[in-house]
Parts: structure tokens; C-alpha cells; sequence
């Protein structure tokens, strides 16, 4: 069990969450021109890395929070918890 630290709930296991995605990745801005690539490279494009890596999950089973995580893909050790756009809170080991 992986657990994640939700800002308003404490510490849940991520059977309460759902992976939402890749947290590096930023829309464009709404309303500014954007070319296809642009487009291609935000709906489609993802590294694999090995190693640590931010994520978004959403807490369905909470709060209904989406939270950030750092997380280390190789052995899955959550090394940080926080809001999206906040500083990530560091777990303690
Ligand atoms: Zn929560």
C-alpha cells in the first residue's frame, strides 16, 4: 500500500485515490495561440522516468481533493505531499 498524505484529510492509503496523471505537464493558456505540436505534446506526450516524479492524484474516496505527490517510481516511496501549485511538504521516513 502506497500512502499519501492529503492536506485536508491526513494520511490515506491510495486505494482512496485515483492517479490523474503527470503533474510536470501545464495546459496552455486559455485563449493564447497555440500550435499543434503544442497541442500533441500537452494531450499525449509523457516521459517514463525511474525515479522520482510528480504526480497529480485525485482523492475520489475523500475529499475530492487533487493532490501533488512526489513519488519515486522505481520503488514507489512517496517522498513529498502538497496542493498543486503549493511547495510539496516532505514525508517524514
Ligand atoms: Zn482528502
Amino acid at each position: 500500500m502506497i500512502l499519501l498524505h492529503c492536506p485536508y484529510c491526513g494520511p490515506r492509503g491510495h486505494e482512496e485515490f485515483t492517479y490523474a496523471g503527470d503533474a510536470t505537464k501545464r495546459r496552455p493558456e486559455i485563449g493564447a495561440p497555440v500550435d499543434a505540436a503544442a497541442w500533441h505534446d500537452y494531450l499525449h506526450l509523457r516521459d517514463n522516468p525511474r525515479g522520482p516524479h510528480r504526480e497529480l492524484w485525485h482523492h475520489v474516496q475523500g475529499c475530492r481533493a487533487y493532490i501533488e505527490v512526489l513519488r519515486d517510481t522505481y520503488n514507489h516511496e512517496v517522498l513529498a505531499c502538497g496542493l498543486p501549485g503549493d511547495p510539496l511538504v516532505a514525508e517524514e521516513a
